[in-house]
């Protein structure tokens, strides 16, 4: 078994209540699978009870988002502190979602970078094209984007990062981009993080894949060898495909 992650954005779902029972029922499908380590990312005002809930469990936890600075006038925002005190393990930041509707662009996502390794949080960093084109363009699109996304943190940081390649153009589409196309890609971030970091921590730092994974597919994906994981966001909300998914993959 090589070595695999696998991860759900709950995105904007899933009321308090909603979200516990969905994690009672991932639990009682996972039974003691311990294979590989497991994460979700529910929303904000879930994540206290979640934090309870999951005390001490194979399930890890993060947030959505934050903000890069650690408090102030900024209406709305949560900050590093406040998830570091509900026991956050990771931070997700430069979600598609975010840049489309949110505006937020490399360079304040390498500001909240900065700031989550302030405060020992696991970023989930994703990267990704938005529309399908050539080859060529891709991975100019994802050297740009790392080269900005990555300056001025320390080799060791980098190989902690968690770098979930999701192009938009997969994401909440009836179908995932294809597997050796996801291969090739991953090929593409694993070099440029060589250029970045070095070769050592390149080969050790996890690139998982995300855009509409299902049932289909996430075998097909898993497979790959620069695959460490997969990232999942509608399938994740059934306790019964995510869990076969994970099954599956093992
Ligand atoms: P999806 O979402 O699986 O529903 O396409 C993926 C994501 O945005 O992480």
């Amino acid at each position: 078994m090589k070595r695999f992650i696998v991860g759900s954005n709950w995105k904007m779902n899933s009321t308090v209540e909603e979200s516990l029972s969905r994690i009672d029922k991932i639990e009682e499908l996972l039974g003691d699978f311990k294979a590989f380590p497991i994460f979700i990312l529910p929303p904000f005002t879930s994540l206290d009870a979640v934090s309870k809930r999951l005390q001490n469990r194979w399930i890890k936890f993060g947030a959505q988002n934050m903000h890069w600075e650690t408090a102030g006038a900024y209406t709305g925002e949560i900050s590093a502190p406040m998830l570091k005190e509900l026991g956050c393990k990771y931070v997700m930041l430069n979600h598609q979602e975010r840049r489309v509707y949110f505006n937020e662009t490399n360079r304040t996502s390498n500001a909240k970078l900065h700031t989550a390794f302030s405060f020992m949080l696991q970023p989930i960093l994703c990267i990704g094209e938005e529309d399908r084109a050539s080859f060529s363009k891709t991975k100019n699109f994802l050297e740009h984007q790392l080269s900005e996304l990555l300056d001025g943190l320390k080799p060791e940081e980098i190989g902690r990062i968690l770098f979930a390649y999701e192009p938009l153009w997969a994401i909440g589409e009836s179908e995932a981009a294809p597997a050796d196309y996801i291969e090739q890609v991953h090929k593409i971030i694993r070099d440029k993080l060589s250029t970045i970091c070095g070769p050592e921590i390149a080969k050790k730092t996890f690139i998982i894949y995300g855009g509409s994974v299902d049932l289909d597919n996430a075998l097909d994906i898993a497979l790959q060898t620069d695959v460490d994981g997969l990232f999942i966001g509608r399938a994740g909300l059934e306790p019964e495909k995510f869990v076969t998914i994970i099954k599956a993959v093992y």
